[in-house]
């Protein structure tokens, strides 16, 4: 680390009395201030995230035009710097238009760059230790993902609004980000949309206000998020606001295109409490400040995401209210994904393997098929898939079988070997230790063993970090 010492401070005086240079810049340049990083280092994805800072609360604005689609929207991020800053980066991917940009309230010089990177030059360097904020306005019509091996993701046009579902990467389609799971930071959202649609988001409602022909929605999210969990959903809904028989907060909204029973929304909302109830006997105590769940028409999606407190199950078309294996998955994933996540993508299977196995267990303890069972035919099928590795599946791969399966697999071979009382114990253990963090394979490896006093490196070596279909 390099201090700002007195003499560099004189030469800088001497610098800009000759007018040469402005004091700061050749103050910056003799104390080490330099540009963050344009990406946090996920091998995956190299572009995601950036360097030289750590963003701590986004407060996203946004105003929906039901006609254009557009937004028009300002983000304020702030954000402490973890170096001596020159410049720093935010994501942002896509078609949006950059008005202005502010750091402190100052105007900075801002440029974009690459895939995906807003480059922003504060007209001071920023110190190490310092919290800052940026304020960044832009606009335009967020386009969403269409990534080859991953799919869609990102600001996601539905029938009759929008969603936001951005995992592995999108929420750089609709707002400037640091996009890395390591970097959670808590949220709030202040939208506002037609007069007669109603939007819905990460954590707990602050209020609506209806101004003429629009209403504004704010939302508060008080625990740490990951982007890639954060979610804004715009449309035609039934919410019900009620609390779980434990007293947990439930938020649930249904979209009345995608279910055909009138007793849906009520089913879906008494649903979404059983299963968060039963995992809480599962997992320990929920993590976030209410639950819930988003049940949307979205043709263009057709997949259901763990977002943080309120998934989405998004569906190509109308029918019943998501199954209660659907639901144990993405609520499972409250502790295994959103409270824990991954610090890299290549750990996923840390998140899609509890959630697979909190599918099994459903079964199991509800008089269907036991975890045993769904492992024998997973291990027997002539369909599961035996190559590539859990613990290292490609940047194409993050959401084949074998982070889910596989990982499940791998999950119920660590109960066979230290038994039902120290597994148990253990998934509630491990995601209470690394509450509202991120962990790696390597970290979930030595807790295990460590929890369990068990040696457990074969049985690691051969289901997670090898090829192949293990021995049993
Ligand atoms: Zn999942």
């Amino acid at each position: 680390m390099a201090r700002l010492t007195p003499r560099a401070l004189s030469i800088a005086a001497i610098v800009a009395a000759a007018g040469l240079l402005t004091p700061l810049s050749a103050a910056q340049a003799k104390a080490g201030f330099t540009p963050g990083a344009p990406g946090a280092g996920d091998p995956y994805f190299p572009d995601m995230g950036n360097g030289g800072y750590d963003a701590r609360h986004y407060s996203l604005s946004l105003a929906y035009d039901a006609g254009t689609k557009a937004i028009d929207a300002e983000a304020r991020i702030s954000a402490t710097a973890t170096q001596n800053l020159s410049r720093f980066d935010l994501d942002l991917l896509g078609p949006l238009k950059v008005g202005k940009v502010k750091v402190d309230g100052h105007t900075a010089k801002f440029e974009r760059t690459g895939a995906q990177e807003l480059v922003i030059t504060p007209p001071h360097g920023l110190r190490k230790g310092r919290s800052f904020t940026v304020d960044v306005t832009y606009s335009g019509v967020p386009q969403m993902i269409n990534d080859k091996a991953l799919g869609i993701s990102g600001w996601i046009q539905t029938h009759d609004g929008a969603v936001a579902l951005s995992q592995p990467f999108g929420s750089a389609t609709w707002y400037p980000v640091n996009d890395s799971t390591a970097d959670k930071a808590t949220y709030d959202f202040t939208i506002t949309v037609p007069k007669g649609l109603q939007v819905l988001a990460n954590g707990e409602p602050a209020g609506t206000r209806t101004h003429g022909a629009t209403t504004t929605f704010r939302w508060v999210d008080k625990q740490p998020t990951a982007s890639e969990l954060v979610m804004v959903a715009i449309g035609h809904f039934d919410v019900k606001d009620t609390r779980t028989p434990s007293g947990l907060r439930n938020i649930t909204a249904v979209d009345p295109a995608a279910v055909k029973s009138a007793t849906a929304s009520d089913d879906f909302n008494r649903a979404t409490a059983d299963i968060i109830d039963w995992e809480q006997k599962l997992y320990g105590r929920y993590p976030f400040g209410s639950v819930g769940g988003i049940d949307v028409l979205a043709p263009a999606v057709g997949y259901s995401l763990e977002t943080q407190g309120r998934p989405v199950y998004a569906r190509r078309s109308a029918g019943a209210i998501p199954s209660a294996g659907l639901l144990a998955h993405e609520l499972g994933h409250q502790w295994f994904g959103d409270a824990v996540t991954p610090a890299q993508w290549k750990h996923i299977w840390l998140n899609e393997g509890f959630a697979t196995y909190s599918e099994w267990l459903y079964s199991e303890q509800h008089g269907g098929q036991t975890a045993q069972q769904l492992f024998d035919q997973a291990y027997d099928s002539p369909d599961t898939d035996w190559s590539g590795k859990v613990a290292d599946p490609g940047r194409d791969h993050i959401f084949d079988d074998l982070t889910y399966t596989r990982a499940a697999m791998t999950i119920h071979q660590i109960r066979k070997a230290v038994g039902d009382k120290a597994f148990f114990q253990l998934i509630k253990a491990w995601p209470a230790a690394h509450r509202y963090g991120n962990a790696t394979t390597a970290q979930f490896v030595s807790f295990t063993e460590h929890f369990t006093h068990e040696d457990l490196d074969k049985l690691f070596q051969a289901w997670v970090y090898s090829e192949g279909k293990p021995a049993l």
